[in-house]
């Protein structure tokens, strides 16, 4: 099957390939800042990738998969205090992140997959899939790709963090016209204990950073998205030695 997209399908298409096909893949992301380097849509590009990556893997290991638009507009309350960081508050995010599971559940979906690609989802994502696992038959699978494959990501990088080493690298292989490396720079900054307040991100995130970004690279970057997707296929075709 070739036209995978959600997006490109025909109402009568898509109610045919759903006959065959029990899983959808939901990137999930957040406008936000990601350093000076970065461009604002970096939460969003990477889990694109590695769904197309993972459906493109499946598909030659014969199961078909359909991938959704990606939820572009995510939770994002540290890093609200730099320009272009678009919040939407946990409570809405999740309402409406439950209101699209429930939608692939009553369209017969068996398997949703929310991959994300952003660290302030993670809570509401988590609330919104128990919400809807109560009421439906259905698999809901999140996955954080930065945390899930941090092992992987560790062979290949030397460090990770928001706009760092591993997300650059992974940016510089997608859209390597969208980056400046002459602005890359930043540091690992942390705390004892999680502090919330209104304008921690200044402290936590300066520039928009938790990283050093300068050791990326493209090479790094496509090494990344590969072992990544890799990993992902093998969790769901059940080759990891565990059996999903
Ligand atoms: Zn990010």
């Amino acid at each position: 099957m070739e036209n995978v997209l959600l997006e490109n399908m025909t109402w009568p298409e898509f109610d045919e390939a759903k006959k065959k096909i029990d899983t959808v893949i939901i990137p999930v992301g957040s406008v936000e800042a990601h350093g000076r380097h970065l461009p604002l849509g970096t939460d969003v590009f990477a889990p694109v990738e590695i769904a197309r990556r993972v459906e493109k893997k499946l598909r030659k290991r014969g199961k078909d998969v359909i991938i959704a638009p990606p939820i572009w507009y995510g939770h994002s309350f540290v890093l609200d205090v730099y320009p272009g960081t678009i919040n939407v508050s946990a409570d809405a995010f999740k309402a409406y992140i439950a209101e699209i599971l429930r939608e692939f559940a009553r369209e017969g979906f068996r398997k949703l997959l929310l991959l994300n690609g952003h660290g302030g989802n993670h809570s509401p994502l988590i609330l919104a899939a128990e919400e809807v696992a109560g009421e439906f038959e259905v698999e809901i699978w999140l996955i954080n790709w930065w945390i899930d494959f941090r092992k992987e990501i560790l062979e290949v990088c030397s460090s990770q963090g928001h706009a760092g080493e591993d997300e650059t690298s992974v940016i510089l292989a997608i859209k390597p016209e969208l980056v400046k490396m002459k602005e890359a720079k930043g540091e690992r900054k942390t705390k004892r204990v999680r502090v919330i307040r209104k304008d921690i991100g200044f402290e936590l995130f300066p520039e928009g950073v938790n990283d050093d970004p300068r050791g990326a690279n493209r090479k790094k970057g496509e090494a990344i998205l590969e072992k990544v997707s890799e990993g992902i296929v093998k969790l769901l075709v059940g080759e990891d030695g565990q059996s999903y």
